[in-house]
Order: C-alpha cells, then sequence, then structure tokens
C-alpha cells in the first residue's frame, strides 16, 4: 500500500506558459477540496533545492486564473541534474513534511521528475506547460491554444500592413523541433506558405508559391516559418533569397519571438488547466506515480511519465493539405 499523502506540492519548470497559473490555483484549490495541504515550491528545482516553499491555501491563489506567466516563478536549475541537487531536493520535501510533488512543464521538468522517483521513490505527477504542443500524451499543451491566439492575432496586424504596401512577410513563430504553432496558427492566419520542422517544402516550391500568389491578384503575402523549419533558412534568410531571386518583391520579416509565451489565458487553456490539476491531485491521492495527466478524445487520461518523455508528437498531415488548398 502506497503512503496515505498529506501534502503536496508543486512547482512550475523550464520554458513559462500560459495556464500555468490557473494550473496552480487547481492544484490548491484540489488539495483544500480534499482537506490536504499544498506547498507551492518557487523557482522549479531551484527552489526545490534550497527549501523555497510557501504554503497555499483556496484563498491564496485567488486573482491568478486570467494572468499570464507564473506566480511560482520557473527556472532550469543544473544541480538537480546532480545527484547531491536531487538529495538536497529530497531532504527539502521530507523536512517540510511534502509527500508528493507536481511538475508543471516540458520533457526536460518531466525526466527530473522521473529521476527523483527512481532515486527516492518520491511519488510524482507531470502536468503538460509548454506552448509548443510537442508532449506525447495530450492532444494540447498548457499554453498553445492562448500562444496560436496570439500568433493569429499578429498575424492578422501584420496582415492589414503588409495589403496595405503590397508586401511579403517572414513571420518567424516558436517551433525548433515542432511545427504545430506555425501550421495551426498559419491556416487561421490564411498564410500563403507555411515552413515546419517535420516537412522540407523545398525553396523550388516557395517560389512557386509566392510567384502564383503574385499572379492571382493578391496584395499581400505572408509565409509562417517555424524557428526549426526543414529548409533550413532562418526567415532573415529567406528574405535575403528572395531579394537576391525574384524581381519586384518588397520582403519584410518580424520575429514573434517571447510574446507568443506570454498574456492571458485562453478560456480552452484556463479550463484544461482547472482539469488537469484536479486530475493531478487526484491521482496522488490514489496512489498513483510516476504519470503525466493529458487530455485524450476530450477526456483526461494518465500516460506513464516515460512514455510522455520519449514519444514524439506528429504533424497533422491533413493540415498540411489544407493549407494548400486555402492559399490557392
Ligand atoms: P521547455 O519545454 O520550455 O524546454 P522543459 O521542462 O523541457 O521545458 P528543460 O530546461 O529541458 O525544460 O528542463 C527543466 C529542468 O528540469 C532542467 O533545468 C533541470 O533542472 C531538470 N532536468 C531536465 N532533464 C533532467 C534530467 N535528465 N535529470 C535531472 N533533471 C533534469
Amino acid at each position: 500500500m502506497p503512503k496515505k499523502i498529506k501534502k503536496i506540492g508543486v512547482l512550475t519548470s523550464g520554458g513559462d506558459s500560459p495556464g500555468m497559473n490557473s494550473a496552480i490555483r487547481s492544484v490548491a484549490r484540489t488539495c483544500a477540496y480534499h482537506n490536504i495541504e499544498c506547498v507551492g515550491v518557487y523557482r522549479g528545482y531551484e527552489g526545490l533545492i534550497e527549501g523555497d516553499f510557501k504554503p497555499m491555501d483556496a484563498r491564496s491563489v485567488k486573482g491568478i486564473l486570467n494572468k499570464g506567466g507564473t506566480i511560482l516563478k520557473s527556472a532550469r536549475s543544473k544541480e538537480f541534474r546532480t545527484k547531491e541537487g536531487r538529495l538536497q531536493a529530497f531532504n527539502s520535501l521530507t523536512n517540510a513534511g511534502v509527500d508528493g510533488l507536481i511538475v508543471i512543464g516540458g520533457d526536460g521538468s518531466f525526466s527530473g521528475a522521473l529521476v527523483l522517483n527512481q532515486e527516492y521513490n518520491f511519488p510524482v505527477i507531470g502536468i503538460p506547460g509548454t506552448i509548443d504542443n510537442d508532449i506525447y500524451g495530450t492532444s494540447h499543451t498548457l499554453g498553445f491554444d492562448t500562444a496560436l491566439n496570439t500568433v493569429v492575432d499578429a498575424i492578422d496586424k501584420i496582415r492589414d500592413t503588409a495589403s496595405s504596401h503590397n508586401r511579403l512577410f517572414f513571420i518567424e513563430v516558436m517551433g525548433r523541433d515542432v511545427g504545430h504553432i506555425a501550421l495551426n496558427a498559419g491556416i487561421a492566419g490564411g498564410a500563403e506558405e507555411i515552413l515546419i520542422p517535420e516537412e522540407d517544402l523545398g525553396l523550388d516550391r516557395l517560389v512557386e508559391s509566392l510567384n502564383r500568389s503574385r499572379k492571382s491578384g493578391k496584395s499581400s503575402s505572408i509565409v509562417i516559418v517555424a524557428e526549426g523549419d526543414k529548409i533550413g533558412k532562418n526567415v532573415f534568410e529567406l528574405k535575403d533569397f528572395v531579394d537576391e531571386n525574384l524581381e519586384d518583391y518588397d520582403v519584410r520579416v518580424s520575429v514573434l519571438g517571447h510574446m507568443q509565451r506570454g498574456g492571458s489565458p485562453s478560456c480552452f487553456d484556463r479550463v484544461l488547466a482547472s482539469r488537469m490539476g484536479v486530475k493531478a491531485v487526484e491521482s496522488l491521492l490514489e496512489g498513483k506515480s510516476n504519470y503525466m495527466v493529458g487530455l485524450k478524445n476530450g477526456e483526461m487520461k494518465l500516460t506513464p511519465l516515460e512514455s510522455a518523455i520519449k514519444g514524439k508528437t506528429k504533424i497533422n498531415l491533413e493540415l498540411l493539405r489544407v493549407s494548400d488548398i486555402m492559399s490557392i
């Protein structure tokens, strides 16, 4: 029989994402609902090592549901990658009487949680918080939907100026290894082309597509480029390429950068965070460990942390086809 959980710690780790605060609130309130204690851990694994904890009750998480970022702060910790660092973290947890940990973050943060469990048999549950949507075992990570809305809003605004001047814009969006943001926001923003890490569309096709757009009378063109697009050229190099190889194009570049991570979480992310927090706490109370909570076919499901870390998400190829048809 696993030990009965009486006090749960929660931390945010790695890159922040909108919805993390909503998840912290959900964890604290679910603990209060089940009459167990909850502590917030500041600065991810750094704060875990240092014992930087703060008790959280239902009221102490008021007013954060709609706030971007994370009130607990996030960090990357080199020390937690060492055995000594993790021993210190384990000691901090036991000294504070914490007997279960919820980690909100990406696959790196889950790897840390898994090692802590393997070394000290400490119960851990993960909540996927990253805008990239690159975690296996959930159709949506926390923050993905908000980031999409932010990017689409930016594309709409850039479109206004692009069409006023008959310009071509290369817009870089986040996604070093996956193109989920680029593909979805590209379709929603009416992009003429979308360049992603998963598929090499090739420069020839880009040229052909731009020429086709021009001939068909379009007054502006927008190409969405994921950071790690497979053509291997960044937005500035793409601009240079068009300047050198195509005549009469007035090309501009916009790198959206960190604004994609900020902002008030969308309705979808707030609901998702609330559900994930409940599922995470209740899973720990049921004696479960080493799982990530995720959304599958509309339901909250558990995936072993190991699969969540190792598994790869796939791009929806149908979306590429839809994008092609829409940009005719
Ligand atoms: P993002 O999606 O923003 O990259 P992430 O959770 O993947 O988020 P990482 O920087 O990879 O972010 O990991 C966060 C922290 O987790 C690291 O700074 C480190 O402290 C811990 N961590 C990652 N991998 C391991 C590991 N193999 N062993 C121990 N700790 C780890």
